[in-house]
């Protein structure tokens, strides 16, 4: 596979790689960018494969024909790629590249001194320390912003989720975009737009990235190994984001060679916990499980979905990274239960997974969803795991059997 298909196929996104294509030919690169659309359909990978290019010394060309094409340019107009091959390219891979810096809610955990940070917010510690500096005497850090690039070909810098930069890191990160240092490139990232000052989007170019339909999310799992099942289950609980899919699917472990698989695992994943939750629901509904049972289920699916997360981000905390398990095995429960909803009304269900319960009563299959989603808010608030599990899977017990 040329470097062409592994760095610019970022799938249902023709417009924006359109949009930088045109520009990576141009003299002059604008130095503030603003990729924004919806969660998980590429704009990070994008803007990696971006300044990939803008820092390899030795791009490649190729015409805009064959496999990859780009409708709305020209056929003779000259793609560029990454050569994929010489040092700066193997760094940037490697995430090692001096002049490529990512800053993301994950350095909450370097800048939070007490440990505690849940990497909710970008800070102004965060945005002092890895860009703009801080010359106070307190703690005088240098800023990453205005040193020399090491390998002579610009500074990219990455701010992912940029929409959680708090309105005073924004502002400090503005006088930087006001006159940016010469060859120095920033690409924000973010889901919504509106998060941002209009003072910071005025500066910057904008790139919209598009929803990606759910066939193609489907069509793109089954290349992977899923079935259609599976493949339909994960775009649907997603809400057909690839990124998130891919969060839910454990991290490709990495080979001798420092690269990682493109395939992600089919197994040990989201898909046994959705599995498991919708047997576990079955027999509660058929009385031939209790809320014991359940819970039992519920926690076990907290803990495989905690080294999931854990595998993306080794420094996470275990705790964190278990009640955010959790959350997301209640949210299967609520689907199976949305699903007897519509069986009730004679809608098709969307949860493709085999079930023998049928319709469900609809007051009590929404009492059920009202019991996951206060579950899912008090995981996310701190209460005690185990308590908050069990307290849920008796109330839904009880509502099932008509106790309640
Ligand atoms: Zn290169």
């Amino acid at each position: 596979m040329t470097a062409m298909g592994s760095i610019w196929s970022i799938i249902g996104q023709t417009r924006a790689l359109t949009q930088l294509q045109r520009v990576l030919g141009s003299e002059r690169l604008a130095s503030t960018w603003i990729f924004h659309g919806p969660m998980g359909v590429g704009k990070y990978r994008t803007a990696l494969a971006f300044a990939k290019c803008g820092l390899c010394p030795a791009p490649s060309l190729r015409p805009n024909a064959g496999e990859h094409v780009l409708p709305a340019l020209p056929g003779d107009f000259q793609l560029i790629e990454p050569c994929g091959e010489c040092p700066s390219c193997r760094a940037c891979d490697a995430q090692l590249h001096p002049d490529l810096h990512v800053i993301n809610r994950q350095l909450g955990s370097v800048y939070d001194r007490g440990g505690k940070s849940r990497r909710t917010t970008l800070g102004i510690d965060i945005i002092r320390g890895e860009m703009i500096g801080d010359d106070s005497p307190d703690h005088r850090v240098e800023s990453k912003l205005y040193k020399h690039s090491q390998m002579g070909r610009g500074k990219w810098f990455i701010i992912d989720e940029a929409d959680l930069m708090q309105p005073v890191a924004q502002n400090a990160l503005l006088k930087a975009l006001e006159e940016p240092p010469p060859r120095t490139y920033i690409v924000m990232c973010t889901g919504s737009v509106g998060d941002l000052l209009s003072t910071i989007r005025s500066r910057s170019q904008q790139v919209a990235f598009e929803p990606l339909p759910a066939d193609v999310i489907v069509r793109r799992l089954m290349e992977d190994g899923f079935s259609a099942t599976d493949a339909g289950l994960l775009a649907r609980l997603s809400e057909n984001s690839l990124g998130r899919i891919m969060s839910w699917l454990p991290a490709a472990p990495a080979t001798a060679t420092g690269k990682k698989s493109a395939k992600p695992a089919t197994d040990g994943n989201i898909l046994r916990v959705a599995h498991r939750v919708a047997q576990a629901m079955d027999h509660l509904l058929m009385g031939q499980a209790g809320a014991g049972d359940l819970a039992q289920v519920v926690n076990d699916g907290a803990a495989m979905m905690a080294e999931v997360f854990l595998s993306h981000d080794p420094t996470a905390s275990k705790d964190r990274s278990t009640r955010d398990g959790g959350m997301v095995t209640f949210a299967l429960i609520e689907m199976w239960l949305c699903d007897r909803l519509r069986s009730a009304v004679g809608r098709p269900v969307e949860f493709t997974l085999p079930s023998t319960a049928g319709a469900m009563d609809l007051d009590r299959a929404r009492a059920c969803m009202e019991i996951c989603s206060q579950a899912a808010a008090q995981l996310d608030a701190n209460v005690h795991q185990p308590t908050a599990v069990m307290n849920a899977c008796t109330a839904m017990e009880a509502v099932i059997r008509g106790v309640a």
